[in-house]
């Protein structure tokens, strides 16, 4: 079985190193990840410049860095290994949960492996400036790898983990609003720069990602590829107030 790894904190990262280590349980691994750091970076693509796909030492795997986007990495590792099984993401140094999914890399790197067509999973721990230890995810890692390669047809999955996890469950997005703060400052130089810093403005509901994570569970949620809004397609095709001809 060939698994196929990637992530957005670049080739270098621990949690990579740390799910590999676990994948390889599985099968074959090759790395194929950023050489820089890429996170937030969404499903970005290249289709300006030319990619390269360099050869690197990380601990005995068949690894490569790219001078581009997780999505890049993914798309490059499949097109060149080819029959990629499996898509692996993370272990990410910070959570995806939320709003987060929409931002997030490391979820997009597995999201184009299910583009592909392959089973994928994204990982992400919390990160408080720690490395965290890795290790404590291991048996998680392995259970939602074998659900997953049991169920393929389950697709792309989004795994959150709290910081000492006690049991894991399956959960949907959480969906809050924000305010989209934006915190101005000033850099050394007296020049003005901003941070966004958005919070959100409604309670925790229970069984999402965040409730699981604050509930100190691990968190799987499927995610879909089609982003159609079922409830609202109906209702505007049936309304005689919203016919469109
Ligand atoms: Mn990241």
């Amino acid at each position: 079985m060939r698994i196929l790894i990637s992530n957005d904190d670049g080739i270098y990262s621990p949690g990579l190193l740390s799910l590999a280590e676990v994948a390889r349980e599985y099968g074959d691994v090759r790395l194929v990840a950023p050489d820089v750091e890429q996170s937030a970076m969404s499903h970005a693509i290249t289709i300006l410049r030319p990619l390269l796909y360099k050869p690197t030492k990380i601990d005995g795997f068949d690894a490569y860095r790219v001078n581009g986007t997780p999505a890049d990495c993914v798309i490059l590792g499949e097109h060149l290994w080819g029959d990629v099984d499996l898509v692996l993401s993370g272990i990410n140094l910070g959570l995806n949960i939320g709003h987060n999914i929409w931002y997030s890399g490391t979820v997009a790197a597995a999201k184009q492996g299910a583009f592909l067509g392959v089973p994928a999973i994204a990982f992400s721990a919390p990160f408080d400036g720690e490395v965290p230890d890795f290790g404590r995810y291991a048996d998680h890692i392995r259970r939602v790898i074998e659900v997953m390669l049991e169920h393929r047809e389950l697709g792309l999955l989004n795994v959150n983990f709290p910081q000492e996890p006690t049991g894991i469950c399956w959960t949907r997005q959480s969906v809050r609003h924000y305010d989209g703060q934006v915190v101005p400052g000033a850099d050394p130089m007296g020049r003005e720069h901003f941070w966004m810093a958005i919070k959100p403005v409604e309670a925790t509901e229970e069984g999402t990602d965040r409730w699981a994570i604050e509930n100190g569970k691990v968190s799987v949620t499927p995610i879909r590829l089609d982003l159609t809004n079922e409830g609202a397609l109906s209702k505007a095709s049936t309304a005689a107030s919203s016919r469109l001809e």
